[in-house]
């Protein structure tokens, strides 16, 4: 992604211009092949959009996204459906992903019918080899069920299984288990970790929830207010965090008494800001215990590297 940029008009009554949700808004990174990332934040973020834009599901406002050396923006329309296949895409919802009417087997043969991939016998094969490897076997017990009859977990398996269905290189995953029970989380990534290591597939978590990431992820990508303000190695990250911000969520995660304090909502100091009207300068300066008046409040820190391959955007590392 490179000076990536997607937008939404807002617009009142219909026609009266409001302004522009800048819900990404400058975000430049790079995913090498087979590699693991999180991407964390805040509600808000911006995290969802970006995630919708490297799927090719909105259209950067500026900026591009590259893949395999190809900018999204260039391809035809075909080529965007052939893109489409090589991209996986599991949703933060299973059960409003699943289309209410199909069975088991009709979900998952709807992405290999449109990509007009075999004949039914070998759509079957691949239907089953799916299920199997999302651990929903035996696949007979499966195919004819409809989402409904099956559990959170099971759902989010069949997700999980439509994403891989098209042998796609890059997988993202928008909160994939944020709305499942607690009992059935771990299972969950610890199902998309181990399919991301043995089909050395590019993965690109998105999550609120830093505590779990160490584990899922080799590199980490904190955001704010649509854009990434620190990424590193996952342990350098967690170990030696630099920007305010997150040291902010790390501490939240780390006070025992804070309520839910998994989660970053629970920074303290205030809300995420507008993605309508983003604060000039740093956007974390109306929350930062360090802000510098006259500096942060005025000029956009750029990227400093503080530590070898550890990315912050803070004044601070000046
Ligand atoms: Fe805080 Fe200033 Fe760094 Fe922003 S640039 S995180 S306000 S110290
Ligand atoms: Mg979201």
């Amino acid at each position: 992604a490179r000076n990536l940029h997607t937008w939404f008009e807002l617009r009142q009554w219909g026609f009266l211009r409001v302004g522009a949700v800048h819900a990404v808004d400058g975000v430049d990174f790079a995913l090498a092949r087979g590699e693991s990332v999180a991407f964390v934040g805040e509600s808000g973020c911006g995290k969802s959009t970006l995630a919708r834009t490297l799927l090719g599901l909105h259209r950067p406002t500026r900026g591009e996204v590259r893949f395999a050396g190809r900018s999204l923006g260039t391809l035809s329309g075909r080529q965007l459906k052939a893109y489409r296949a090589e991209v996986g895409y599991v949703q933060q919802d299973p059960y409003g992903a699943l289309p209410p009417f199909l069975d088991v087997r009709r979900i998952l043969a709807e992405p290999l019918i449109v990509h007009g991939v075999g004949a039914r016998s070998e759509r079957e094969r691949r239907i089953r080899t799916a299920l199997e490897e999302v651990r929903l076997s035996p696949a007979d017990e499966y195919l004819g069920k409809f989402p409904h009859m099956l559990s959170g977990g099971q759902q989010q398996r069949v997700v999980i299984a439509r994403a891989l269905i098209l042998a796609p290189r890059l997988v993202v995953a928008d909160e994939p288990v944020s709305m499942l029970d607690a009992s059935v989380r771990v299972e969950i990534l610890e199902l998309l970790r181990r399919i991301q290591q043995e089909r050395e597939l590019t993965l690109a978590f998105i999550t609120h929830d830093l505590s779990t990431v160490r584990h899922y992820a080799e590199r980490i990508f904190v955001m704010y207010a649509g854009r990434v303000v620190e990424s590193a190695a996952v342990d350098d990250l967690l170990d030696h965090p630099q920007h305010p911000y997150t040291q902010a969520l790390l501490a939240a995660l780390a006070d025992p008494d804070a309520a839910n304090a998994t989660r970053l909502r629970e920074v303290p100091a205030g809300e995420p800001p507008s993605l309508l009207r983003p604060p000039a300068g740093c956007r974390f300066h109306p929350r930062c215990p360090h802000f510098m008046a006259g500096l942060c409040d005025r000029d956009d820190p750029p990227e400093f590297e503080p530590r070898s391959g550890h990315r912050s955007a803070c004044w601070l590392h000046r």
